[in-house]
């Protein structure tokens, strides 16, 4: 049997305890550490390694004994799991496929137990090297950009289960907050569609430079990515979309800890020159992770997270703020972060809200009812294994009378606002 000189470190994707079922990943491998994880890992269970790229592993019959590895840490798998008598592998196509590399059956009679989670400085020796950045150097880039503030229009497409939102403004600019997806077909459609409209707004912005003296063609034709963090629902597009479209963006804005190698992979095809990390804020001990303002222009605020091991409460959050409208494009975080710091900004006039997580867990949704100018909701949300949006969570929002639209991506397609 082969076995590296150290152990394999794993992340852990996701745990469905209920259905044996684990996700895993590895982490990103650095300049100083070139090393194979996957491929280690399949050599050692005795199967074929895909030539896939991907590096998410799904494995089923993993019977968890109440003790399931923590979702979002790291762990050294046990010499124990690489008994090739215990694997098999299992033969599906399904809608999730996409961004798995492999799926594979453990039967082992004595239970599965990864032991305890790798503390940071363990993971940190495979990560990357902790290069210092300054969060005022990143933000000066975004302030060299000018905005302009008619016209804008807020549409969040329809991804199946996943998350895509878009606020478009001045002539053809726009900001894309996350772009992912976990069905194959909706996310090749929804990447296929946003390409062709690129292209269409390219002539139409020419054609306006033309029309009209004095239009900045920078300023009128503006297009910013901002990834609200590294869940595989919300980035994976970036994986998928043609490198020419990634190379038309002028700015990327994304969380700064890259946690997995299939985030790595998205993130190596962004232009190293436009790309902004945005490093969390520490936290004050055991305080709430709490969200805090660290850009705004005329069109739009951005707002960062504390560090956390919950990805989903610890990214990056957008608003948007006209004359007479808001709107909170949250993600995954939690309605308590929105609550205490994001919310104020945006209190008076009519708000439009994407509902967190996808109508899943994101904490106290009955802060919802101190929201008094809450108008429309937006469900980003596909078919999805676990019933998101969940019962408890739209029968708050059918509650309050006063919110006039309730949008649900995979009913009622994609949803389009202008603000003014
Ligand atoms: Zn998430
Ligand atoms: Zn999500």
């Amino acid at each position: 049997m082969l076995f590296p000189k150290f152990p394999i470190p794993v992340y852990i994707d996701e745990v469905q305890v209920d259905k044996g079922i684990l996700i895993l990943d590895f982490p990103p491998t650095s300049k100083s550490i070139e090393f194979d994880f996957k491929r280690a890992f399949m050599t050692n269970i005795g199967l074929e390694s895909s030539l896939t790229e991907s590096t998410m592993l799904e494995i089923r019959g993993i019977d968890f004994q109440n003790k399931p590895p923590r979702v979002g840490s790291y762990y050294f798998l046990p010499e124990v799991f690489f008994n090739q008598n215990f694997w098999s592998e299992v033969d599906s196509e399904d809608q999730e496929s996409h961004f798995l590399a492999f799926k594979a059956e453990y039967n082992n009679s004595i239970p599965f137990s990864l032991g305890k989670a790798l503390n940071r400085n363990e993971y940190l020796f495979f990560g990357e090297e902790n290069e210092v950045e300054n969060l005022e150097k990143a933000l000066s880039i975004l302030r060299t950009f000018s905005f302009k503030s008619s016209k804008i229009q807020l549409v969040a497409h329809d991804v199946g289960q996943g998350n895509c939102n878009q606020v478009f403004f001045g002539c053809c600019s726009f900001v894309m907050y996350d772009f992912g997806s976990r069905e194959k077909s909706i996310l090749e459609n929804a990447l296929s569609n946003f390409d062709a409209k690129l292209h269409a707004d390219h002539i139409d912005c020419r054609l306006n430079t033309i029309l009209s003296e004095g239009y900045n063609d920078k300023e009128s034709n503006l297009k910013i990515f901002v990834l609200s963090h590294w869940d595989i629902d919300h980035f994976n597009a970036l994986n998928q979309m043609d490198q020419r479209v990634i190379d038309l963006f002028d700015l990327f804005v994304v969380p700064k800890e890259i946690p997995t190698d299939t985030a790595k992979r998205a993130f190596d095809r962004l232009p190293p020159d436009k790309t902004l990390r945005i490093e969390m804020r520490r936290r004050i001990g055991r305080g709430p992770n709490q969200l805090e303002l660290i850009y705004m222009n005329d069109i739009f605020r951005l707002f960062r997270g504390s560090k956390s091991s919950n990805r989903n409460k610890s990214g990056l959050v957008l608003t948007v703020k006209t004359p007479n409208c808001n709107a909170i494009l949250p993600a995954d975080h939690h309605y308590d972060q929105i609550n205490d710091t994001v919310y104020p900004y945006h209190n008076e006039n009519e708000l439009y809200f994407i509902v967190p997580h996808h109508g899943g867990h994101a904490g106290r949704v009955s802060i919802i009812n101190n929201w008094l100018n809450l108008r429309e909701v937006v469900y980003s949300v596909g078919n999805n294994q676990w019933g998101h949006p969940f019962g408890y969570v739209t029968g708050t929002y059918n509650a309050l009378a006063r919110i006039n639209v309730r949008h649900e991506t995979r009913i009622n397609s994609d949803y389009k606002k202008t603000m003014n």
